[in-house]
């Protein structure tokens, strides 16, 4: 018999005709995140999916540490198969979980019982495995209340199966129930964040990211590239759209007011993210954006660039403190590389008094010197699109 990993399935969207989209998009994402670990089976019974290993050279950790990450599932455990009887739940428990016994000083055992035409209720079962661990064990006693070890016995309809507390998934919504959407992915520390956090609310992202040659560096770029690629054990495959950038701030520069710049720049951006988003069937934009956090992102700035987009732009970090971002930054693994000290595209020809509350219309006037349809045409069109993972 052999060792599995489960996870469970979040109950809110288990309702429903919901539940089945949800379960195989969860499968198909898990199977293609399972690929370069092993052979593995991959189904779902009763409000688990199973990842089941299909030979010896399956890595089990790697495939551990690969599930954890997949948006859909609020616990993951790793868990061992056994025959339906007392005795083999219990010689399982004794093998399988050696580790977590003889550390613990108090334990309970808790059963689910699926398989309704096994001999024992879940309770008897749960007393008699606790009664024989209570006896083996001098070091644990049983504690049903504020228990240091939980021991888990489900019986389903073809095997039983063994395991300690699940550790917390993911959780969100599998990748892909949520539409797709273009996220735009600068070096910084906000923007990866960003992205995670509408991924883990099932969205499958493609990212838009801007880059000034030679102003900004071959380096700066690849760091992007970098972040795109350390974000996808949690989103998937990611499509990075690299877009020149160069000749638009130089546009900015030559014929608009200094303090507008960074404003003027920005709604180039999004026109851009969104011309993208069209040709590629994304229904929603992305940012990083935090209320307050510098001149271009406080509520009249976000106004205006706001206005040139009419698909809807989602910020899920505005109303999130630095301190928060970074938390979650170091989490999912991006920080460090955020902070490596390449500049971004935003930080060339930096105005030094940006406009905090700017107008719309004295925007669209600095605007009107410029043929901006056409600096848009030009950028997608030398856009160079980037396969990750
Ligand atoms: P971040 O830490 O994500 O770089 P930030 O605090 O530096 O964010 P800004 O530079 O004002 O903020 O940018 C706001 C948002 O605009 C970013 O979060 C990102 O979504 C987008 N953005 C900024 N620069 C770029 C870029 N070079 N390419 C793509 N998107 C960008
Ligand atoms: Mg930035």
């Amino acid at each position: 018999m052999t060792e599995m990993i489960l996870l469970k399935l979040g109950e809110l969207v288990l309702k429903g005709a919901n539940r089945y989209t949800f379960e195989d998009k969860l499968k198909s994402n898990l199977a293609r995140r399972l690929k370069s670990h092993g052979k593995f089976r991959v189904y779902s019974r009763q409000s688990t999916t199973y990842i089941e290993p299909l030979s010896d050279e399956c890595d089990m950790d790697a495939a551990y540490d690969a599930a954890k990450k997949v948006f859909g599932a609020v616990g993951v455990s790793r868990a061992k198969a056994c025959a339906k009887t007392k005795e083999a739940m219990l010689e399982t428990v004794r093998t399988y979980l050696a580790g977590n016994l003889v550390g613990e000083k108090t334990f309970k055992v808790e059963s689910k019982r699926a398989d309704k035409s096994f001999p024992m209720t879940s309770i008897q079962l749960s007393q008699w495995v606790g009664g024989e661990l209570d006896e083996l064990y001098p070091n644990l006693h049983v504690d049903v209340h504020n228990p240091a070890l939980t021991i888990h016995l489900e019986v389903r309809d073809y095997a039983a199966f063994v395991h300690a507390d699940p550790e917390p998934g993911a959780g969100g919504l599998p990748v892909g129930t949520s539409g797709r959407a273009m996220s735009l992915l600068s070096g910084g520390i906000d923007s990866p964040v960003a992205s995670w956090m509408m991924a883990k609310r099932g969205i499958a992202l493609e990212m838009v990211h801007f880059y000034s040659y030679p102003y900004t560096s071959p380096e700066a770029k690849e760091k992007v590239l970098d972040l795109a690629r350390l974000l996808t054990p949690w989103t998937g495959r990611l499509i990075v759209h690299v877009v020149p950038f160069t000749h638009i701030q130089e546009e900015l520069r030559r014929a608009c007011p200094e303090e507008l710049f960074t404003l003027l720049m920005r709604r180039f951006m999004m026109r851009i993210a969104e011309g993208m988003a069209r040709r590629t069937g994304c229904r929603a934009l992305v940012t990083g954006e935090s209320l307050g956090q510098v001149a271009s992102q406080t509520m009249d700035a976000m106004a205006v660039t706001g206005a040139v987009a009419s698909l809807p732009v989602f910020r899920p970090l505005v109303g999130m403190d630095k301190e928060e971002v970074v938390r979650i930054a170091r989490k999912i693994g991006t920080f460090e590389t955020s902070i490596l000290p390449y500049e971004d595209c935003c930080t060339v020809f930096t105005p030094r008094h940006p406009r905090t509350r700017p107008h719309l219309d004295e925007i669209e006037a600095a605007e009107a010197v410029l043929d901006v349809e056409a600096l848009v045409q030009e950028a997608l069109d030398a856009t160079e699109r980037v396969k990750i993972g």
